[in-house]
């Protein structure tokens, strides 16, 4: 069954006029906010969010409605060692407490900037964020094979210890072969819990920020109870169910590069433009595309598309209205 159906009522953006208005799900690189290399002041990352956002304004300006979604990465990174160095003093926190943790910081940030940056424009519209929970299968594949680093790097013996202690999974690192990392599942997100909610402030004409960091992953018991469970769910992935979950006519997933590249990093890359989802299912599979980066964004286009969306678009940043008009990025259509 496909949620697209399920329209709450008449939004608002087909209220307004004879334009049509479409309703776009924005998924924000976590390069966007916090650099490689950087140290990660507030600073630095609020003028990383205050750029980002002003090239979302021109969209929300235009009338369509929009939500964004974001990385976690770098931040729950350092909210995990910030844990680590506290140990001795305060209780360790969870992986889903520390994903929560993160969507508050980013969606303050976003929200407060894209706030400044539409009353600056004279633009009148309410922004809002939502601290969002996914829900993946307990039996995902993932759970017996973690395979996503997070957090601290660790010496061979604390490795030793922490998986003795605490039950964490290490393996050792792809920088540095004297270095270990904790490495946690990466489950398919099945469905959005707060997406009903979502989907009401969209349609009411709210800009909301929600699944950031993929969603705070948990799942039901037999009872449909939540809790929260030690994983990571890809952002680029949750956003196409966010997406989906919405009613959506187009996602737009921005990292750092202009569009999907074919044989990408070699001397006769090429870019990839309009193409259909069963071509780039091919090429995906040829391995264009791989795991940690670009496929999961490439998949979350094909099941967007698939699932009822209309367009879905790779693309970076500051070509988001090129990319709009159809002369950059990967334009994935069904
Ligand atoms: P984000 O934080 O936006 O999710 P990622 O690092 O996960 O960013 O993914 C974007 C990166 O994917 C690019 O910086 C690029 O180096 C890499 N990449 C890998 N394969 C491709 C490809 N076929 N085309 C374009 N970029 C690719
Ligand atoms: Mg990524």
């Amino acid at each position: 069954m496909s949620w697209h159906n399920n329209v709450v009522r008449e939004p608002f953006y087909r209220r307004r006029a004879t334009i049509v208005f479409m309703k776009a799900v924005i998924a924000l690189g976590g390069n966007a906010i916090l650099r490689r290399g950087e140290r990660g002041t507030a600073e630095e990352q609020f003028a990383h969010v205050r750029t980002a956002v002003r090239q979302i304004v021109p969209l929300i300006a235009g009338g369509d409605a929009v939500l964004i979604t974001h990385g976690n990465g770098p931040q729950v990174g350092d909210i995990l060692l910030k844990n680590e160095c506290a140990r001795d003093t305060l209780p360790i926190m969870p992986l889903d407490i520390c994903g929560a943790e993160s969507q508050g910081m980013i969606g303050y940030m976003i929200q407060q900037s894209l706030e400044n940056a539409l009353a600056e424009d004279g633009i009148r519209r309410p922004v809002i964020s939502v601290v969002t929970q996914t829900v993946v299968d307990p039996d995902d594949p993932a759970f017996t094979d973690p395979k996503k680093p997070i957090g601290p790097f660790y010496t061979e013996g604390e490795a030793a210890l922490f998986s003795r202690e605490r039950g964490w999974t290490m393996a050792p690192s792809d920088a540095s072969e004297t270095a270990f990392r904790r490495v946690v599942p990466s489950p398919e997100p099945l469905d959005i819990v707060e997406h009903p909610s979502i989907r009401t402030l969209v349609n009411e004409g709210f800009v909301v920020v929600a699944g950031g960091g993929g969603g705070i992953p948990v799942r039901r018991d037999g009872t449909g109870r939540l809790a929260g469970v030690e994983a990571v769910v890809d952002k680029d992935l949750a956003a196409e169910r966010l997406a989906t979950g919405i009613g959506a006519e187009m996602l737009l997933v921005l990292t750092d590069v202009p569009s999907a590249f074919l044989r990408y990093g070699t001397p006769d890359q090429a870019p990839l433009g309009r193409v259909s989802a069963d071509e780039i299912e091919t090429l995906l599979h040829d391995g264009h595309f791989p795991e940690g980066s670009m496929g999961p964004k490439v998949r979350a286009c094909i099941r967007f598309v698939r699932e009822g969306g209309q367009t879905a678009v790779i693309t970076s940043l500051d070509l988001i209205s090129e990319a709009l008009a159809g002369t950059a990025g990967t334009r994935v259509v069904p």
